[in-house]
């Protein structure tokens, strides 16, 4: 029998749902149990591929290609295992699949309608998940507030569970706490208020997550209690932590795990966070700094500064560091400022490490190239994710190879010396403007050379990474690269394409054309990622 357990979010976005359904999934696994979790987006686009990271967040890529939303990367760094596209869902992705089906008569004749017709499509999604993948629990992630136009037809379909499955159907309500400075008390107002709309929607929360700067006392429980009518010991204090690593452990510490198992009539078949607790004890301890830079330009909004574009690559860096028993400081730098500024450049001196991570289009481009040249020629370790390595390659052509006018089809699609092309596939799709979801993606597997860093690294000769471009080396200039001294230091054999370069005689000079921050996980951190910053550690000769 697999159990439900629906996880919505109260008062505002961003209270950390994803990391908080990733901790509940996590502690059943630790008792024994087989889980997965499902994450639906409330936006009517079929997949993230299309959003701009600003607007939405990192996209995240599985091995199977799916272009998700990044509480994907959450599952798949707290449960250690691979989740596949029917563990996605959006309003697009699910009205497009009814209205296929309507125009294939599947309904019979029947008129069709928004419900039951809508959430009897997502309620089968999510068991074909729990039968697919052997769970005894499929946790799922309802994206959006309570009390949202956009996610209602997902709070009936949750609804509609629970009717089908009385005993096996499970809430969590994850609300905000604010504590106002002047007033200095927290309030529960807005988690009441929350419950309320949960209520509206036919649905009793079976447990509250009160997310607040600090745990919830005894007072707040009490009221939350009377007030949202669940039992004390189910009002679960999730106070702000330094790292998301550590939520687990906290709800655990307040006996979530057990009340969950107890609701659900079950038994522990297990006990084991042996190598979780390790982990976060690691994350605590005190340990040397390693400053790694990351140059983008998805961060700026306003006046702020949002990480959310490139989470995967912040959380590899930090798994790394963390086998590494160093302590990642991670700084942001803006690609645009090394445009308007050349001397800014010198700044990299104060780095242990540079990463320019993917990125589409052509602004901040020379910004990162300026930055690419000054790792290169001074030695200061540099790790290119994608885009990242499209543009060292660049560079190594235009400064080394002399190259003058070497570029990306991308930014100039009549370029004279197109050192990165479009990939052959991709010419009609793009002028039949056929964007979404078309771009290389998912795993595909790369030869690794002899005597290369990446090899070190791997110790493997095959590999298989994620992927999500549309452009690549061009093979024209393969030969005039390596002549000059650019290691092609992994292939794609089958479509013979370049996927990984280095240069010699550098601490670390690589460059990949996939994304192993997609891989990476606290418990199995990416090997590559680990040399780079084994390299970082190193110090540089001047
Ligand atoms: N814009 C580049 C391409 O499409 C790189 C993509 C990326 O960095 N993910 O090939």
């Amino acid at each position: 029998m697999v159990n439900y357990i629906f996880v919505a979010g109260g008062v505002m976005s961003s209270v950390g749902k994803g990391a908080a359904t990733a901790s509940i999934a996590k502690i059943l696994e630790s008792k024994g149990f087989k889980v997965t979790a499902v994450k639906i987006d409330p936006y009517i686009n079929i997949d993230a591929g299309t959003m701009n990271p600003i607007e939405h967040g990192e996209v995240f890529v599985t091995d199977d290609g799916t272009e998700c939303d990044q509480d994907i990367g959450n599952y798949e760094r707290f449960l250690n295992q691979d989740i596949g596209s029917d563990n996605y869902m959006t309003t697009g992705k699910v009205y497009l699949s009814v209205i296929q089906k309507e125009r294939n008569l599947e309904f019979g004749g029947k008129c069709v309608e928004v419900v039951p017709d809508i959430p009897n499509e997502v309620i089968s999604r999510i068991r074909k998940v729990g039968k697919k993948t052997k769970s005894d629990f499929v946790l799922i992630e309802i994206g959006g507030t309570v009390g949202e136009y956009q996610n209602l037809l997902f709070l009936e379909s949750a609804r509609m569970m629970k009717l089908q499955n009385p005993k096996n159907t499970l809430f969590v309500l994850v609300t905000y706490l604010p504590t106002i400075k002047i007033i200095g008390e927290m309030k529960t107002k807005p988690t009441q208020t929350s419950a309320r709309l949960l209520n509206e929607a036919g649905i009793q929360a079976d447990f509250i997550l009160g997310r607040a700067s600090v745990p919830l006392d005894e007072p707040r429980k009490k009221k939350i209690s009377i007030f949202c009518n669940l039992d004390t010991k189910d009002v679960i204090s999730a106070p702000d932590v330094d790292s998301i690593y550590e939520i687990p452990l906290n709800f655990e510490r307040e006996g979530l795990g057990n009340r969950i198992l107890k609701k659900l009539r079950l038994k522990a078949r297990n006990e084991d966070f042996s190598d979780w607790k390790n982990l976060v004890e690691t994350i605590k301890r005190e340990k040397p700094p390693v400053k790694i830079g990351i140059v983008g330009k998805y961060f700026e909004s306003g006046e702020f500064s949002l990480t959310d574009s490139y989470i995967s690559v912040i959380e590899a860096v930090k798994h790394a560091c963390w086998a590494c028993g160093k302590e990642p400081v991670i700084e942001w730098l803006s690609a645009q400022k090394f445009e308007a500024d050349s001397s800014k450049v010198e700044k990299l001196k104060e780095y242990d490490g540079i990463i320019v991570p993917g990125g589409f289009g052509v602004r901040g481009i020379e910004g990162k190239i300026k930055v690419i040249r000054y790792c290169r020629e001074n030695k200061i370790p540099y790790f290119g994710l994608c885009l990242g390595m499209q543009l060292a390659t660049i560079e190594f052509a235009r400064n080394v190879c002399n190259i003058q006018g070497a570029t990306s089809k991308e930014f100039d699609p009549k370029a004279k010396d197109p050192v990165i092309d479009i990939m052959e596939e991709q010419k009609g799709l793009l002028k039949n403007k056929d964007y979404g979801a078309t771009m290389r993606l998912g795993a595909w597997d790369c030869k690794i050379e002899p005597g290369t860093i990446s090899k070190r690294a791997y110790s493997k000769d095959n590999i298989s990474e994620r992927h999500r471009h549309r452009y690549e080396v061009n093979n024209r200039y393969r030969k005039q690269l390596e002549e000059n001294g650019l290691v092609v230091a992994g292939k794609n054999l089958a479509k013979d394409l370049v996927e990984i370069i280095e240069i010699k005689n550098h601490p670390f000079f690589v460059g990949v054309q996939f994304h192993p921050e997609l891989k990476s996980r606290p418990l199995s951190p990416h090997p590559l990622f680990i040399e780079f910053i084994r390299s970082s550690n190193k110090k540089r000769p001047n």
